[in-house]
């Protein structure tokens, strides 16, 4: 009697188990599909996907909503020059200067492309997210890696765009003013910020 209580018992441990194991196994899948191998900030996907959530939470908020699209200049020059590795390298400690810059556990700071980065923010006006954006533009700035005793670096510019969602915009064109933006910061000459201005305001 005793021993098939104890049997019992241990099956329904070893199931509970199983299944603890189980869910511990799809967060981490679930956790490697939305990041970026190489940097470790959140892909592409999961932009795409929190963006799409947070545009419509913030449109029924009426809050603000700010997308900086940072872009790493003339990182072609970095990989032809010095190799794909140390390229590579590059990426990975431009990340690492974003999220030092984009602390808050709701900022999203994904990888976007090959060498560009974005980031959502909440609650933030152009102005707030212009300092945040030069702040990055600085550490950039001042970056190096070490390759074969030579100091490797670059510069970084950012397009911003920042509004309140309502339902005469679609979420897409956010992020197009937010690339315009960019744009217009290379154009200036790189290593800059830039906001998109609306014409209508
Ligand atoms: P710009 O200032 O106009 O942005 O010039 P750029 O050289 O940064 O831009 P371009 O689009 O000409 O080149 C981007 C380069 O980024 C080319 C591509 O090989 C490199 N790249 C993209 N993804 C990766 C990656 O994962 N690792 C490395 N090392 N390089 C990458
Ligand atoms: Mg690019
Ligand atoms: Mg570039």
């Amino acid at each position: 009697m005793v021993l098939i209580a104890y049997r019992g018992n241990k099956e329904y441990w070893n199931a509970l188990e199983n299944e603890y194991l189980l869910e511990i196994k799809s967060q981490e899948m679930e956790r490697l599909s939305n990041t970026d191998v190489l940097t470790g900030l959140y892909n592409r996907r999961y932009f795409d996907e929190a963006f799409d959530r947070e545009w419509k939470r913030s449109g029924r908020n009426n809050s603000l909503l700010s997308v900086i699209l940072f872009d790493i200049d003339h990182f072609k020059i970095i990989n032809d020059t010095f190799g794909y590795q140390v390229g590579d390298e590059y990426l990975k400690k431009t990340a690492a200067a974003l999220t030092s810059v984009f602390k808050r556990d709701y900022d999203i700071v994904a990888r976007y492309g090959g060498e560009e980065f974005i980031v959502l923010l909440h609650g933030i006006n152009a102005d707030d997210a212009s300092q945040l954006a030069e702040k990055v533009k600085q550490k950039i700035e001042s970056m190096t890696i070490d390759h074969r005793e030579k100091k490797v670096g670059t510069t970084i510019s950012a397009g911003i765009m920042c509004c309140v969602p309502n339902f005469n915009t679609i979420s897409d064109s956010i992020i197009s003013c937010a690339d315009q933006a960019l744009y217009i910061a290379k154009q200036g000459g790189r290593n800059r910020v830039a906001v998109y201005i609306r014409n209508d305001t």
